[in-house]
């Protein structure tokens, strides 16, 4: 029963772990942390399809567009 020897300092229950995701752009796996789960919950958004390195240089590309002209889609 290895789940069992969880801390108890971590509230979330045992299902809650750290996901391991694939990366959309470049096929990396990336751990979806439960802190950042519990983030996208409160937020009500939808899991990441990216690593983090993708999603910084997605939203710096995002900005720019932002920045230069009206989001198309
Ligand atoms: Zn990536």
């Amino acid at each position: 029963m290895a789940w069992r020897r969880w801390p108890v300092q971590v509230r979330h229950g045992p299902q809650m772990k750290d996901k391991i995701i694939k990366c959309q752009d470049c096929a990396q796996e990336f751990a979806w942390t439960i802190g950042e789960q519990e983030f996208y919950q409160q937020k009500d958004l939808k899991p990441p399809v990216r690593c983090p390195i993708c999603r910084a240089t997605h939203k710096a590309a995002a900005d720019d567009n932002f920045r230069g002209k009206v989001l198309q889609s």
